[in-house]
């Protein structure tokens, strides 16, 4: 099977050694190229090359022999609208991914439960604030995937209670399920901590909005990992100002880099990180991507295939 490597020739050296070493793994029989008359390829392994310019428009016509594009990203939105791609397209859900994921959601989770900002900020007195437990302390998560369920779960295991919201109806063990509109406003009402897992889809946009940010306790601390048009980014700011949320850890943007000028990078309450929450682990996400050319070859159902209305 000949497999182009459409991630770019500037990835090919991280990417190369893994992947040939997990297509060997897997007992495979793979021509994997950087270059190939498109009508040979029969697979496909993909990131956009422009990763800053707003959707893709790599044109997938000429591939009429490919049958599966295989995402080496988590987030789709760039290339989901492609109107040339037609074959089904595969995001990745890499265990390296969602372990990066957790280390971040953990981390900054338990930074704002027990106001380490704080501690750091009063290192010349001694005051005294005791946080409460992490059993009292509810956390919403907004997303239950792939990594919003690994990182609720990773949560309840230290003891928050974690209250999950998804589209559809969700059975999460550890994580008290929601689901729809309705279900988005008794998770906020409760939430202390809030967690971004959702993809950037028409309808996640601004799911956190001038309304829904006004049903959170006040003083409530939001951590998006997601991507940045889950935020109405004005109306964050607002709610900076007021109080109503007390701090904001930003991982995603809707322009990346953050434009110098961008209010978030002065912001006291507001914590900038470029895009490092979760990097895709060439290691275990090339076993991930070789288990599914071995589908492909065997004729079985490919994972984690992108529902292509939905857009994620
Ligand atoms: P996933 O498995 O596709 O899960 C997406 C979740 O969002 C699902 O639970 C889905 O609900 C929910 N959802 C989608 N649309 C919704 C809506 N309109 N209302 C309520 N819930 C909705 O995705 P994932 O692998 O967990 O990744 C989530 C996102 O993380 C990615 O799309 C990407 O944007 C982001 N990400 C960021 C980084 C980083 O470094 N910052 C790295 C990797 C990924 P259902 O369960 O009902 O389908």
């Amino acid at each position: 099977m000949k497999v182009l490597f459409a991630a770019g020739e500037s990835r090919w050296p991280i990417w190369e050694a893994p992947l040939r070493a997990a297509i060997d793994e897997a007992g495979l029989e793979i021509d994997l190229v950087l270059d190939a008359d498109p009508a040979e390829v029969e697979a496909m392994i993909y990131a956009p090359t422009n990763a800053s310019a707003g959707t893709t428009n790599d044109d997938f016509a000429p591939y009429v022999n490919c049958r599966a594009v295989l995402s080496l990203w988590a987030g789709v939105e760039k290339i989901v609208g492609n109107q040339s791609l037609t074959q089904p397209l595969c995001r990745m859900v890499d265990p390296g991914l969602t372990q990066g994921m957790i280390d971040y959601v953990v981390g900054h989770a338990m930074r704002a439960h027990i106001g380490l900002d704080r501690v750091l900020a009063t290192q010349d007195r001694w005051e005294v604030v005791v946080p409460p437990l992490a059993s009292e302390r509810p956390v919403a998560m907004l997303g239950l995937g792939a990594l919003g369920a690994a990182c609720g779960q990773a949560l309840a295991g230290l003891g928050f209670p974690v209250l999950g919201w998804s589209r559809t109806a969700k059975d999460v063990p550890g994580i008290t399920c929601h689901h729809g509109p309705e279900g988005l406003r008794r998770v906020l009402e409760q939430a202390q901590i809030v967690v971004l897992l959702l993809p950037s889809t028409p309808g996640t946009e601004n799911t956190l909005n001038a309304e829904t940010l006004s049903w959170l306790p006040k003083g409530a601390a939001i951590i998006n990992p997601g991507r940045g048009p889950l935020i109405d980014d004005e109306a964050l700011l607002a709610a900076l100002e007021t109080g109503q949320v007390g701090q904001a850890t930003l991982d995603v943007f809707r322009i990346e880099p953050l434009p110098q000028d961008h209010p978030f990078w002065a912001h006291p309450n507001v914590t900038v990180t470029p895009h490092i929450a979760a990097e895709t682990r060439p290691t275990s996400a090339a076993r991930v991507v070789a288990e599914n050319l071995r589908r492909l070859r065997d004729g079985e159902p490919l994972l984690h295939v992108v529902n292509r209305a939905e857009g994620y």
